[in-house]
């Protein structure tokens, strides 16, 4: 039996793994769960999945918690590394938003837990660690996005050194045909409208910006141990072809599968085994059209910054993510304009100075001090 702690169990990929543990009840016992300060939603979850123990990031809201329930309630960042550490757990799902998922991430490593990753930032942030864990503690980690979900089955039972390219699918997001003019005026509402995919507010926002489908090449990358220069991009607006892998003897294997995130997380928690799910599938003879279209790296420069930062490697990925998740957040509260996302990161990744192989806590204090920068460079110019 699969146990579980949920990192992020409030938000759009933690309920909906929990829908996927109701749904298997005998495979899946839920053992931790944590949010950030939805602790309404959290009650819910604890009377209705009985785990032994839960995390609050938010000091306040963990408090208004502990008065309500009779099982653990821890708080803080501690307090999410706790969950993701539970002796009684043997899996965790990772669906934290951010680089504050890399600490939890690592520690559940060390404790032997597999994982579930849906925290990209994670991978971005550092690979390189996570990796060397993930080697020397001898524990599986699956991913959950989508895209490296059709990756890791498209090479099942494959050997990746047959492998010549991977070709990541992309919906080009709602702002795919705009002009830069355009681009300019963009509102908020307009990028969280995305054509294909519903998902959590930060990722709807990376997906408009196309940084999400960067950061999807640095994870591949990582998961894959695949050089970036194998690695493409492909628009594909239906969202049906979730990737591609080429073999060297110029066979293409690919992956379908409806938008759905249900499928990918329930493969994560039950490979190498299938179980049924309520999802609709891919019905080719209504779908009709799958298109293809080069990616605009001008219009799109997110996407050149993680090739750049990827390929130049050490602590750079963490000054992309840092950077991108302050730029995200401000552009959330419309304290800047959708352009001036990229035009922050860049100025952060052009005054970083890399630093080569770092450890975990060269790499956390670089994503710490690059966040106060550019809060402090959008505080200014506002
Ligand atoms: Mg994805």
């Amino acid at each position: 039996m699969k146990k579980l702690s949920i990192l992020g169990s409030t938000g759009s990929i933690g309920t909906q793994t929990l829908d996927i543990v109701k749904n298997n009840n005998s495979e899946f016992k839920v053992m931790g769960l944590t949010t950030n300060r939805n602790i309404e939603l959290l009650k819910k979850q604890i009377n209705e999945f009985k785990p032994v123990a839960v995390g609050v990031m938010d000091e306040e809201k963990a408090d208004l918690l502990k008065k309500d329930v009779d099982i653990e309630v821890y708080s803080g960042i501690d307090g999410i590394i706790k969950i993701a550490t539970l002796n009684e757990s043997n899996t965790v799902v990772n669906s934290l938003v951010g680089s504050i998922g890399v600490k939890p991430t690592v520690e559940a490593i060390q404790s032997k837990k597999n994982i579930a990753l849906a925290n990209k930032e994670t991978l971005v942030t550092a690979g390189s660690v996570v990796m060397e864990e993930v080697k020397k503690n001898n524990v599986n980690l699956m991913p959950i996005d989508s895209e490296h979900s059709a990756i890791f089955q498209c090479l099942n039972g494959e050997n990746i050194d047959e492998a010549s390219k991977i070709i990541i699918t992309a919906s080009g997001g709602p702002f795919r045909d705009h002009s830069k003019e355009q681009m300019e005026k963009v509102t908020v509402k307009e990028a969280l409208n995305h054509p294909t995919w519903k998902m959590g507010n930060k990722i709807t926002i990376d997906s408009a910006t196309l940084m999400n489908k960067g950061f999807e090449v640095i994870e591949a990358h990582w998961l894959y141990n695949f050089p970036y220069e194998k690695i493409d991009i492909v628009i594909h607006p239906q969202s049906i072809i979730h990737s591609l892998v080429e073999f060297k003897d110029n066979s293409v294997i690919a992956q379908l599968g409806n938008p759905s995130m249900k499928i990918p997380i329930q493969y994560a928690l039950t490979y190498p085994k299938r179980y049924k799910t309520d999802e609709k599938k891919p019905d080719l003879l209504e779908i009709k059209n799958l298109n293809f279209e080069k990616p605009d790296f001008e219009l799109f420069p997110c996407l050149k910054f993680a090739y750049d930062t990827g390929i130049k490697g050490g602590t750079l990925p963490a000054v992309l993510n840092a950077a991108n998740e302050i730029a995200v957040n401000a552009f959330l509260q419309e304290k800047i304009k959708f352009l001036d996302i990229p035009k922050l990161i860049e100025k952060m990744l052009n005054e970083h100075n890399i630093i080569k192989n770092p450890d975990l806590n060269e790499i956390m204090e670089v994503d710490k001090k690059i966040k106060e920068k550019t809060k402090e460079i959008i505080e200014n110019e506002n």
